[in-house]
């Protein structure tokens, strides 16, 4: 069916979404869109699995065999043995597999959809057929979805194909009885948008969804085993049969040699077998483990998989993104530079009050200033982010590299919805770790295009070949943009180029060969994102547990040094760029990472060959990312890091470990609660082992040395 009909259908409206009290009924009508819960085991199944137990058979069977022979009282002691095992791991399990769920519900994905005419970010469980969902590269599809636009979108079907090969949309309608993989005009629940954007309506939800069909459950945090719980279960088993051997051993001993009393020696032999198998060891594993997971979740940790927090224990290198993790994400502009001077601006956060200063005279007017006017108004078009008043503070919605020019746009006087209607947008490329730039087309109202670009001075200043000064053109001066650009970035300030190109006819469409050249330098800005204070101090306690902490940053490599400087990380003065990285091999590489601490201009496939050289080189490495690019490096590090806020559901999907408030410091004490579950572990494993073991050979000696224990042997059967 083609895309208006099917919005038709689901009576949904293209320019403006649902009504918030239609999207109710709606609710009311379809239920919340997700999936039923994996089945939750029973408290009585729960109960009952805890018999079915190797050791529990020993001791039913020996129960059983008391029985026979008369002796109540052992029969009744051994049964109470049993069953307060079985009630106290079943408790335990209960508590164990509540906290894992609790983990789970804290990572419930949200939407992005239209509805009023506004863009909304709902929680994905209120999606109802006919809603307006917006998708972008990082998206997991929150629904079936029927596409009306399309923008390169690829989308990640594995989930449902086992195709990992990205498939790429399309708007046209495609046969009806289609297999899942060649339903291009779908976007299916649960896959992942790699790249591009677009926009479906909402088809199916909840258990309609094809994900929902076939039922499979979603990648989420699964209870499974980890390696040590497999090791333990395993060492357990061959434990529990030498001690077996070990008590038939005693007890043929001691009947056939010594002549003792066959009921005596049966009980000795008994005893032996309880109080030497370490029957609550794999409990006690997962417990502690489990305990770990909700310990970390209280501290904005989120662990996916309950490995890795064994894994967390034991990591040696921390390598972190820069922007929003170790510094507050909070852009502020300072310093504006073009060719005819350098302007420095006041104020503080995204809050639009601070004026103009220029070579220490303040208070300037703008009008005075036409060429800051000219880019703040490239730098305020060329930009996806808003302000909101709200509550006395400026709220942020979108990117804070662009907040700072929307602030820096109004400090100058401009309104964002006037420079909007004069200049309307027609097309864009959006921003990329991987290019570093972002490119905006506008029709002006005598029809004349204009391009604005804005991204890394480097790639910036790569397509002009003009400046502007004074209102004129004249060719560009590369070292004196060079010279200025270092200047600020030593302040430790993030650098931004903005640049302009002309055009008499404007395309429909932007492409990448329109970016290519023939631009005019407007001028640069320098923005600074002050550092975390817990940042600051987790750092320093890393460095002194002895864990290592490298930052990894997109920014320019004197930028970096300078803010790694102030977190003290690094020397202040070394930093290895993404070009240098790839000009290394592996071992030279291996050998810079023991080096150097901070990584600027880095993308993600810089951090993949970080990662990997570092393994290597005997480190266990934590990575944090945040975009679609980052999955690679989060699989590849043994602990992933995934930003909670600011991330994609790609990356969090392959993360180990997302983190609520995308902070440091929140990192640093995950590895901190790790190392403790760790040491308990250890310290378990210590108590146990001995202690299981005396007790067994206390009786295997009595038996020896002819004398039956004294007392009941079963005077300590849970050992
Ligand atoms: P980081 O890891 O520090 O966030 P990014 O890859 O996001 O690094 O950014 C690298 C560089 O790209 C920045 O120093 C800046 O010059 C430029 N940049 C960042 N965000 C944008 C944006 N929204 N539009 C244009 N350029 C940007
Ligand atoms: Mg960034």
């Amino acid at each position: 069916m083609p895309a208006e009909e099917v919005l038709q259908h689901l009576k949904g409206d293209r320019r403006r979404g649902l009504s918030e009290a239609e999207a109710r009924e709606r609710l009311d009508q379809w239920g919340p869109n997700r999936l039923p819960p994996p089945r939750k085991r029973s408290t009585l199944w729960r109960l009952l699995s805890q018999f079915n137990n190797l050791l529990i058979y020993v001791l039913l069977s020996s129960a059983f065999v008391t029985l026979l022979l008369g002796d109540y009282v052992d029969t009744t002691v051994i049964v109470a043995v049993v069953v307060l095992n079985a009630c106290l791991g079943s408790i335990q399990e209960g508590k164990a597999e509540k906290a894992i769920e609790a983990v789970r519900d804290l990572l419930s994905p949200s939407a992005c959809v239209l509805r009023e005419g506004h863009r909304k970010t709902i929680p994905a469980e209120q999606l109802v057929p006919g809603d307006l969902v917006l998708l972008q590269s990082g998206d997991k599809v929150p629904a079936d979805l029927r596409l009306i636009e399309v923008r390169s979108l690829s989308i990640d079907e594995a989930v449902l194909t086992g195709e990992s090969v990205p498939v790429e949309k399309i708007v046209a309608p495609v046969a009806s009885d289609a297999p899942v993989g060649d339903r291009l005009c779908m976007a299916h629940s649960g896959t992942l948008v790699t790249y591009g954007q677009g926009i479906g309506v909402v088809t199916a939800t909840g258990t309609a969804t094809e994900i929902g069909r076939i039922s499979t459950l979603l990648a989420q945090v699964g209870a499974r085993a980890t390696p040590l719980l497999v090791k333990i279960e395993q060492f357990a088993r061959w434990l529990t049969a030498i001690i077996l051997g070990a008590a038939a051993a005693t007890f043929a001993f001691g009947w056939l040699t010594r002549g003792l009393d066959l009921k005596e020696t049966f009980m000795a032999a008994v005893s032996l077998a309880v109080a030497a198998i370490p029957e609550g060891l794999p409990a006690i594993v997962t417990i502690t483990l489990a305990v770990g997971v909700q310990r970390m979740a209280k501290r904005n940790a989120i662990l996916r998989k309950l490995p890795a927090v064994e894994t967390l224990g034991s990591v040696t290198v921390i390598c972190s993104d820069k922007t929003g993790t170790l510094t507050r994400n909070e852009m502020t502009v300072h310093t504006v530079v073009t060719a005819d001077d350098e302007i420095r601006v006041g104020g503080a956060g995204y809050r639009p009050q601070g004026g103009f200063s220029r070579n220490g005279i303040a208070a300037l007017v703008t009008a005075d200033l036409p060429h800051l006017l000219e880019l703040a108004r490239a730098g305020l078009l060329c930009n996806d982010a808003t302000l909101h008043e709200e509550n006395g503070g400026w709220r942020l919605d979108g990117d804070p590299t662009e907040g700072a020019l929307v602030t820096l746009a109004y400090k100058a006087g401009l309104n964002p919805a006037f420079e909007q209607e004069a200049l309307p947008r027609i097309d864009a490329i959006p921003f990329e770790s991987q290019h570093r730039f972002m490119a905006t087309l506008h029709r002006d109202l005598s029809g004349h295009g204009l391009i604005f670009l804005k991204g890394a001075p480097e790639v910036v200043l790569e397509r002009c070949h003009r400046q502007r000064r004074q209102g004129q053109d004249e060719p560009i001066d590369p070292a004196l943009w060079h010279r200025r650009t270092t200047e600020i970035a030593a302040r430790g300030q993030r650098l931004l180029a903005l640049a302009v190109k002309p055009l008499a006819k404007p395309a429909e469409a932007l492409t990448f060969e329109d970016t290519e050249g023939g631009f005019t330098l407007l001028g640069v800005v320098g923005m600074l994102d002050p550092a975390r204070p817990e940042a600051v101090e987790a750092v320093a306690r890393c460095l002194s547990a002895g864990i290592r902490v490298k930052m990894i940053t997109g920014d320019h490599a004197v930028t970096a040094c300078a803010v790694g400087a102030e977190l003290g990380i690094g020397d202040g003065t070394r930093a290895l760029t993404g070009t240098e990285i790839e000009g290394l091999d592996a071992p030279a590489l291996r050998r810079a990472v023991g080096e150097v601490d901070v990584f600027a201009r880095a993308s993600p496939e810089h951090k993949l060959r970080l990662v990997k050289a570092l393994r290597e080189a005997g480190h266990v490495v934590s990575m944090t990312g945040d975009g679609v690019n980052d999955a690679p490096a989060l699989k590849a590090a043994h602990i992933g890091v995934a930003m909670g806020q600011r991330g994609t559901e790609v990356a969090k999907e392959a993360a180990d470990m997302v983190l609520a408030d995308d902070n440091f410091a929140t990192i640093a004490a995950a590895v901190e609660e790790g190392r403790t579950v760790y040491d308990n572990l250890r310290k378990t494993l210590l108590f146990i082992m001995p202690t299981n073991g005396g007790e067994g050979g206390v009786i295997i000696a009595a038996i020896l040395l002819r004398h039956g224990p004294s007392g009941h042997p079963l005077a300590d059967p849970l050992g």
